[in-house]
């Protein structure tokens, strides 16, 4: 009997991390913050001064990636190589480097094992694109979070804000539009709720309100 898993998929910037950390904590489940791995990926393609479209030299770094999330009290870390990587892989640019790598066939297959490999007891919320479609196809419960561009961006600025960055809402906009857009549109794994997931705007809902919805969902499933 394997452990069960809820799948959190959507857009970046809809609350997924936000309401994943929740809920696996509410359990007292595990925590897969996929995106995660593929920005790891992408500081270890900067380190290694590898193009992010070169998928041949990014192959043997996505299979050996020497990568480990540690979890404490105090919260969580991100080594790569022995480097705290835990707040670079936070930027914008480093985000857009981890989606121009996602849209490589191999690399993402490279990278499915190590996913599934957070699958333990007593469960798994895994937070995502491709989570309830491709990596556990066969989990529980499947949410599909999105929210409109415009308030994933204004959501985003005052993140940044609130920590003291300069930004630029309407660029801020337009990365998260052409991030979309690769993401929707890439030819493996591309952004789509699976058939039987929930699909919950949270344009207008706060944090709260989100996970009331989502652990009743959750309640009728497990
Ligand atoms: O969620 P986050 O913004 O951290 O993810 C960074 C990028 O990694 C996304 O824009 C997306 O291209 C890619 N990604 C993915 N599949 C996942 C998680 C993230 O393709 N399961």
């Amino acid at each position: 009997q394997v452990s069960p898993v809820i799948t959190i998929d959507g857009p970046s910037g809809a609350g997924k991390g936000t309401l994943s950390a929740l809920l696996a904590k509410s359990l007292g489940w595990n925590f897969l913050d996929s995106g995660a791995i593929y920005r790891v990926l992408a500081i270890a393609a900067i380190h290694h001064q590898i193009e992010p479209d070169d998928e041949d030299a990014l192959l043997p770094l996505a299979s050996s990636l020497d990568v480990s999330f540690i979890t404490s009290e105090k919260g969580s870390k991100i080594i790569l190589e022995g480097e705290d990587v835990t707040y670079e892989i936070r930027t914008e640019e480093v985000g857009s480097i981890a989606s121009k790598v996602a849209s490589l066939p191999r690399i993402r297959e490279a990278l499915l094992r190590r996913q599934r490999a957070f699958r333990e007891e007593p469960g798994l919320v895994a937070d995502g694109r491709d989570m309830g479609t491709v990596v556990f196809p066969n989990a529980e419960a499947k949410i599909f979070l999105t929210a409109s561009a415009d308030e994933r961006a204004q959501r985003r600025y005052n993140q940044l804000k609130d920590k003291g960055h300069d930004v630029n809402i309407a660029r801020l906009l337009s990365d998260i539009k052409a991030r979309d857009e690769r993401d929707a549109n890439r030819s493996v794994a591309p952004l789509v709720p699976a058939d039987d997931a929930l699909v919950l705007d949270s344009t207008h809902l706060n944090v709260e309100q989100v996970l009331e919805k989502v652990k009743e969902f959750v309640g009728s499933k497990l």
